[in-house]
């Protein structure tokens, strides 16, 4: 066992870090007050390959590992975590998905404009009345000869009002009667598709999230992912990939939390001594760093076990469950340790706060995740 990064990942870790304190700092608050995507930093991103990290070379990726894959998200998410968001579901969930599933003429014509970040993606799986429950989407997918014709609508599509590709789930009935449920990639200029207002979020608010609807939209049957039959499966291995984007992006809100109520802890004087040096704020930073350390190994490990082709459903499950609750703690807690300057919106403190919530809900709240493990552990004793 070797909990050593290799060089190439030590060198992306320094790379991104640097990329994201000087492209990225200065504008986090920024997209953060304004709730605003920002097209700039998509384009700054494109300078470091961001939008393929893990696609191989050949398709216009950077054909990094899983675990460059983390450590990106991480170090982006450390200063801005709506940016890491818009560059995760990019990746896990809307390019992976057509390289793992793909045609050779879906990677042509998609994932080459994905991976080199001429074009956005996005995953749209989410409805009104379907949840957690996948089970209950309500939209449809009719084939008609060579088309499929898409009825209904999606809420919550993270990249929803910036991306040029998106991954539909869709209940479909075929020419035969057959009946299942598909991803289909649709395009934004398809006839018929169209995006919804910007929903005003609680955090990650420089991250663009819009309901999406269907009227009618004809998807010709070549844009299928994996086979009909199989679109559940193509789900539910896309959230797998993406739940350890998500924790990798907990784990660098966290990391930021933890720098900087560490710091301060080191300076801030109260009854004459730094405040590092009382035990009830001494303790939390112990409590915090074991955290991060802990959550850092769940996730590199679900990573890896992804590079090696193994099943890492569980894994994955595991290391987003867990990095976003401790993630969630550590921020409250590094807000605590600041006392009342934490709670100022001069600090980014309250922001972190805000952003973190959001990763124990999407890609699978983690009921689901406790749900998922449960059933793993319990099915393999
Ligand atoms: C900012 C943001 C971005 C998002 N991005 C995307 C995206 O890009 N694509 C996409 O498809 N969706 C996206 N979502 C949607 C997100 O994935 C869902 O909100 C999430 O899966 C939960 O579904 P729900 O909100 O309908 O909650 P529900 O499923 O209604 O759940 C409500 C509560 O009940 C609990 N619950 C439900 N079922 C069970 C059960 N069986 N056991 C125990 N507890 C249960 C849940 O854990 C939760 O606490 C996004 C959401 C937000 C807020």
């Amino acid at each position: 066992m070797n909990f050593e990064l290799t060089e190439q990942q030590k060198v992306v870790r320094t790379s991104v870090r640097k990329f994201a304190e000087e492209v990225l700092g200065p504008n986090a608050p920024i997209v953060d007050k304004e709730a605003k995507f920002s097209w700039e930093t998509k384009k700054e991103l494109e300078k470091i390959n961001a939008w393929g990290i893990s696609i191989p070379e050949k398709y216009g990726g950077s054909g990094l590992d899983s675990i460059c894959n983390s450590i990106v998200i991480e170090e982006l998410a450390r200063v801005c975590a709506s940016t890491a968001l818009t560059v995760t579901v990019h990746n896990s969930v809307a390019a992976y998905p057509i390289y793992k599933f793909g045609t050779e003429y879906q990677k042509e014509k998609f994932l080459v404009e994905l991976a080199t970040g001429k074009k956005l993606g996005a995953f749209s799986l989410s409805e009104a009345n379907a949840g957690s429950d996948v089970s209950a989407t309500e939209t449809i997918a009719t084939q008609d000869g060579d088309e499929f014709v898409v009825n209904g609508s999606k809420i919550y599509v993270t990249n929803g009002g910036v991306a040029d590709i998106s991954l539909v789930g869709a209940k479909y009935v075929s020419e035969n009667n057959d009946k299942g449920f598909a991803i289909l990639i649709m395009e934004k200029d398809m006839l018929g598709y169209e995006i919804g207002e910007p929903e005003d979020k609680m955090g990650m608010r420089g991250s663009s999230t819009t309901a999406l609807y269907f009227d009618g939209v004809r998807v010709p049957k070549e844009n299928i992912l994996g086979s009909l039959r199989e679109g559940f499966k193509v789900a539910m291995h896309s959230l797998d990939a993406g739940r350890i984007g998500i924790a990798a992006q907990a784990l660098g809100i966290a990391q930021a939390a933890f720098e900087m109520s560490a710091d301060y802890s080191l300076h801030r004087v109260q009854f004459g001594r730094p405040i590092s040096k009382f035990q009830g704020v001494s303790f939390k930073i112990a409590e915090i760093a074991t955290k991060i350390e802990n959550a850092r190994f769940l996730t590199y490990r679900a990573a890896w076990l992804r590079d090696q082709g193994k099943s890492f459903t569980k894994e994955a499950a595991m290391c987003k469950y867990y990095a976003s609750m401790i993630g969630r703690e550590v921020c409250q807690e590094a807000l605590q340790i600041y006392g009342g300057y934490g709670y100022s919106k001069d600090l980014p403190l309250e922001r972190f706060y805000r952003d973190v919530k959001i990763t124990e809900i999407y890609e699978g709240t983690n009921e689901i995740m406790k749900a998922i493990i449960s059933r793993q552990v319990l099915q393999n004793l």
